[in-house]
This record gives C-alpha cells, structure tokens and sequence, in this order.
C-alpha cells in the first residue's frame, strides 16, 4: 500500500483494517515515534512493520480509530477502550473465517497515542480439544482430567500461548461428554461466548474480584470451575479448597513451566499437602509458527528451512501450532513436593518419572518438517 499526497484519513483507515484482516492478523499496532506512525501486523504471534504513516497524519488516524471505537475523541491524556463495528472489513473472509469483534485500545505516550485494535475471528472459538494438535499423550491425559468430578488442573505459559483456547476447548469437551453439568467460568475479560458455561466477567478494580466471585459462586452448586488466571493468595487458596471439595477446576498461572507453578503456589503460602492433595495436573503450553507448506526448503540434513512466499506473506510461516509438557502429580512428584524441594529437585523427579519436555515436544515437530529448531529456540527461551 502506498499513500502518497494528501490522503483520505478515513478510508487509509479502512484500508489498513481490512488488509489485516485478509492476512489473518490477530493484532494491529499504532506506535507513534518522534518522526512518524508505525503501522505493525501481529501474525501468527510475531510482530512485524507493515507500513510507516508520516508524523504529519499521526493524530488525524488515532482520531479515526477513537471514532470508530465510539470513544472520547476530545481526551488525548487517558487510556480508553472500546469496540469498532460496522467496518468494511466484517464482510473479508480471511483463513481465520470471518472477523466477529475488533476492541480497540488507545494510550497516551510521550510522542502521541498509542493504538491497538485486536481482531477476533469466528474459527478461533471453534476450535475442539483433538484438534488443538496436542501429542497424543497429552491430548488423553486431558480427556481423562475433563471425565473426573474432582480436581485441580493448571495451564501455564506466557500470554499469546494459547492458554485460553485450550481452556475453552476442555470446556466444551466436558459438555459433549456430561451434558447436563453445571460449568461457571470467571474471566477477565470474557473472550469468546461458550454456550452452555455461564460466564462471569471480573472486574479486578471493583467488587466483582475473583476471589469475592469464586466465593459466592461456591455457594451456587457449580460442578466444574474455570478461573482466568490465579493472580493473588486469595484466589490461590479459594481456588485449592474448591479443588478439594469435589469441584473439578481449571485455571492458569504466569510461570515458565510445570515445577515453577508448583512453587508460585506455595510461595502464596498454599500448605504442601494442600497442593499434593488438590492439584492433578500442570500444564505448560507454547505456540510455534509452522512453516509455509507452499514455499519451505529441505536442507541436506532432512529438516526443513523457511524461505518467504506471497501466500506466507513473506515470512516463510504460516499458522500456528501448539507445544506442551504436562505433569500430572503421581506418589512420587507428590513425596518431593512435600519435602519442599526447589526447582531443580522438582525438575530431577519429573526426569526420573520419564517426562517428556517442552523442547522434546518440539522435536517432534521439526521431525515431521512443521517447524524449525530456530522457531521452537525461540518459543522455548533456550
Ligand atoms: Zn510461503
């Protein structure tokens, strides 16, 4: 796309929208710098410059965008957020199918506003557990967590890695297999409308707090729990006792892996018998880029390299797919975590107990030429 003289503000607008859309981008960013507009698509989970926008127009665009989100066009000085409907854009079908939500979020910085609109796809929420792309140990250790009355099973990973999805897909199996239980999810925020789960939206600043919501909905009768995230002690402890109490429940925790989301729990001050006896399973998930099946090369090795394609974009990937390790807490894990053992004790129990690592996962995957080393480095921190 080329803009060049004095451009029409609200259809370049509309343009940059809708060629998001047709490359599938989940997110588009409005990063003002001292001389212009950056103008970046996030694919397949990495960001990347699609085009600069002179510093000239840089307001007249977020002021577009705030009109579009039906936000306060006069205050520059506050973040605001709200939703963009109507665009041309609802009408692209990209790989992802149609676009169902944009929310746009504007921010004050020292060059101007900041914007990001993030994109919502119908194909996102009908994703099924088996299609997820688990290995197949994994995928069964799932269905047979989502069959039980009781329990605790805890995603980790950092944001973008699926985690929500996952969640939600474990949701719907439950429901597929015992349609009459009775499901309550409490998100911040609530992303993607699943029927048959009644969801509760948290408001971290006032009342409705997860802790405030989960202990009042205890009093509700709900079967089976899903709780966005465990943020604090409270939640975390509310959140065992559940488990214990024949809930079966899942949540997510920010940790790098398995043994670490072990340690947040106690370092919130969980007893260890608490954890041995309420948790199942962890979970320690990540998204890796697949390569282009249209344009990837075979090294003389065997493994597969990118090279770049109109139909990738020219970035050589193309969709996603997932990488996990799970623990699932056997007499062993458990009689370590009792002795409070650190990270490395930990670590060496779920060796010994034979458990396959994320970056094992990933080999399979460069094995089958779906991704590369580089790719799954890079997801993995090594
Ligand atoms: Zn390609």
């Amino acid at each position: 796309m080329k803009h060049s003289g004095q451009p029409n503000i609200a259809q370049l607008v509309d343009s940059i929208l809708e060629e998001a859309v047709q490359f599938g981008a989940s997110d588009i960013h409005f990063e003002p710098t001292s001389t212009e507009l950056q103008v970046k698509y996030r694919m397949d989970g990495t960001l990347k410059t699609f085009e600069t926008l002179p510093a000239a127009i840089r307001d007249n665009v977020i002021s577009r965008l705030k009109v579009l989100g039906n936000l306060l066009t006069y205050r520059n000085d506050i973040p605001q957020e709200g939703r963009i409907e109507g665009t041309q854009d609802q009408l692209v079908i990209s790989d992802s199918g149609k676009v169902i939500d944009k929310r746009l979020a504007v921010f004050p910085t020292i060059h101007g506003q900041r914007a990001v609109v993030r994109i919502f796809y119908e194909n996102d929420t009908l994703t099924e557990l088996d299609k997820l792309g688990f290995n197949p140990t994994i995928e069964s250790a799932l269905m047979q967590f989502a069959c039980r009355n009781q329990g605790i099973l805890l995603l980790t990973g950092p944001a973008g890695s699926g985690k929500s999805t996952t969640l939600a897909a474990l949701l719907r199996y439950i429901l597929q297999q015992f349609s009459g239980k009775s499901i309550v999810a409490l998100e911040d925020p609530v992303e993607r409308a699943i029927a048959g789960v009644t969801q509760v939206q948290i408001e971290p600043h006032r009342e409705m707090t997860f802790p405030t919501a989960l202990r009042s909905l205890l009093r509700q009768d709900p079967e089976v729990l899903m709780i966005g995230e465990i943020r604090d002690a409270e939640t975390a402890k509310i959140a065992i006792e559940a488990g214990l109490t024949g809930h079966l429940l899942m949540s997510t925790m920010h940790s790098g892996n398995c043994s670490g989301a072990l340690l947040r729990l106690l370092e919130m001050n969980i007893e260890p018998y608490q954890v041995t006896s309420g948790v199942s399973a962890i979970l320690n998930q990540r998204l890796v880029r697949k390569l282009c099946d249209q344009c990837k090369e075979k090294k003389p090795d065997g493994s597969y390299e990118p090279r770049g394609c109109k139909q990738c974009h020219n970035t050589g990937y193309h969709g996603r797919v997932l990488l996990a390790e799970m623990v699932e807490l056997d007499g062993q894990v458990r009689k370590t975590i009792l002795k409070q053992s650190d990270m490395e004790g930990l670590e060496a129990t779920f060796e010994s107990r034979g458990h396959m690592k994320l970056i094992q996962d990933g080999r399979r995957l460069i094995n089958q030429g779906i991704t590369t080393s580089t790719e799954i480095k890079r997801v993995c921190g090594t």
